[in-house]
């Protein structure tokens, strides 16, 4: 965590968007996103961002600290030198185009030219837009890096560098390309790092490339909020964990939520074991092609997707506004993802509910959590079996008379059939029977299955966010392909 020391902002007094002094296209934006007045952390960077200062910048989830780098960027640019000025990177795609498209927002009427550059699409278009000329440039750390290697992206020009999330990004397994980046970047003038948790060890990094940074610490170390009810049940030994997540749907009722797994084949049993349940749930890991991965986002963001269950891939920086729940289906390995990926709910200043599946093992996670950021999980009863298959059976037929009631009519060959059903020996298994074909038969989603199965943890670095390679050729962590990177995690 950061220390606080002379270069760091007391606190910061409310203000509103005019004293800040953005200009009147700018204002018109931040009005229409629907934004009243500068969250803390846009006030107290918009000066030092503008000014040309290094900043390092711890500030909570979900506080608006997109924003924060992108308001005083705006004000930063030279809008008659179409070369890029500012990069900006992200750990993931997702993310990357979500901090894109934050930005495009308030630049319009700026006269902005941008560019998002990730992996898993095409090059032309993203050649087509550098090729234009473009002030500002988003990416994820592979794509870019190809971008430079093949000259299409002019990093000599390039004054400011934002690493959001930048924890993760300085992690080891995006560091080597970072380091390749900063190199790239002759012209560099500036380095803004945001994240909600940053670890004491970036002192080598900040004496290297940002003298004298501006450090905001907005979290006075406690990165959790009390906005955010931390609870946990705990797996029942009798029952499968996915069993028990079961239970807890029923008996939570959350209207969405996205439930974190650690790997992407625990992402794909969850994802089919709640469809044959009945539940609305989506599946989002990197072994979705791009398009998929950002339908299923599209989805969840506009509130059309109950369910998601995703690896780490949606644990960082991830904005979906109303998100009322968030569900730790594995506990993290590292304490810090907890928090980022706790953080999906509870965002500026809504309520938000952490749930966490607990077995035996977790224990020592669970002290860890403690022990780092005061975080106490509320223990609470786990439904037993019976309970959660009569809250099953109970929604179900709740769901049917709601058909019944809109008027649903139901051919007289059915009825018949009921009855005949009904007066079977073997009447039960048959109406069991039904329910399944009727539950797998619903059309629950849009998106498609994915059966792939792989056993590997993920992110966006390394080969997916390569060019796309000759059919056939899957991104299956450790196969080959990106040299030296073999031992990179994916998501
Ligand atoms: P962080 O990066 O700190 O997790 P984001 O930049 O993703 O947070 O912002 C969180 C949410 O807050 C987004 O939905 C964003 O549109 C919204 N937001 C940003 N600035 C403001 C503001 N000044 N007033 C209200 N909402 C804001
Ligand atoms: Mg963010």
């Amino acid at each position: 965590m950061l220390e606080q020391d002379e270069n760091t902002l007391p606190d910061i007094p409310t203000t509103t968007f005019e004293a800040l002094g953005l200009c009147e296209s700018v204002l018109t934006a931040v009005r229409e996103a629907g934004y009243k007045a500068p969250l803390p952390v846009q006030a107290a960077c918009f000066a030092p961002v503008k000014e040309g200062r290094h900043l390092v910048v711890q500030s909570r989830t979900g506080s608006g600290k997109t924003a924060a780098f992108g308001l005083p960027l705006l004000h930063r640019i030279r809008y008659e030198d179409r070369r890029p000025q500012v990069l900006i990177l992200a750990p993931t795609r997702e993310l990357a185009l979500q901090v894109h498209q934050e930005i495009e927002k308030l630049a319009v009427g700026t006269g902005l030219e941008s560019v998002c550059i990730y992996g898993g699409t095409r090059f032309t278009e993203q050649l087509e837009k550098l090729h234009a000329g473009v002030h500002l440039v988003v990416g994820t750390p592979g794509r870019v890096l190809d971008h430079h290697r093949r000259r299409t992206f002019r990093t000599d020009s390039v004054e400011t560098l934002v690493l959001d999330e930048a924890d993760e990004m300085l992690s080891a397994g995006f560091y080597e390309d970072i380091r390749k980046v900063l190199d790239a970047l002759t012209g560099l003038q500036q380095v803004l790092l945001f994240s909600a948790t940053l670890p004491p060890n970036l002192q080598g990094l900040i004496r290297k490339y940002m003298p004298e940074p501006v450090k905001v610490n907005l979290s006075q170390d406690r990165v959790d909020v009390d906005r955010i009810d931390n609870v946990a049940y705990a797996v029942d030994p009798t029952q499968t964990k996915m069993r028990t997540l079961l239970g807890v749907i029923e008996a939570e009722d959350p209207s969405a939520a996205i439930i974190f797994c650690n790997m992407r084949h625990t992402t794909e049993a969850v994802t089919s074991y709640l469809r044959r349940r009945g539940f609305d749930a989506a599946l989002l890991n990197s072994d979705l092609c791009q398009t998929d991965r950002e339908t299923v986002m599209a989805r969840m963001k506009a509130g059309h997707q109950r369910l998601l269950v995703a690896t780490d891939i949606a644990a960082r920086g991830i904005d979906i506004s109303f998100l009322p729940c968030v569900i730790h289906y594995d506990l993290p390995d590292d304490v810090q993802q907890y928090i980022h990926r706790t953080g999906r709910t509870g965002r500026v200043d809504r309520h938000g509910r952490a749930i966490s599946l607990l077995t035996l093992k977790d224990t020592t996670s669970i002290r860890r959590l403690e022990w780092s950021y005061g975080i106490k999980l509320k223990l609470l009863e786990t439904p037993t079996r019976e309970e959660t298959l009569k809250m099953l059976a109970d929604r179900r037929i709740r769901e049917m008379k709601e058909m019944i009631e809109a008027g649903r009519v139901i051919p007289d060959e059915f009825q018949v059939m009921a009855r005949e059903i009904m007066a079977d020996p073997d009447s039960e298994s048959l109406v069991a029977t039904l329910i399944d074909a009727f539950l797998t038969s619903k059309p629950l989603s849009e998106q498609p299955e994915n059966s792939h199965g792989s056993k590997h943890r993920e992110n966006d670095r390394g080969p997916s966010d390569r060019p796309p390679r000759p059919a056939g050729d899957r991104p299956a962590g450790g196969g080959g392909g990106a040299g030296g990177s073999g031992g990179r995690r994916r998501r």
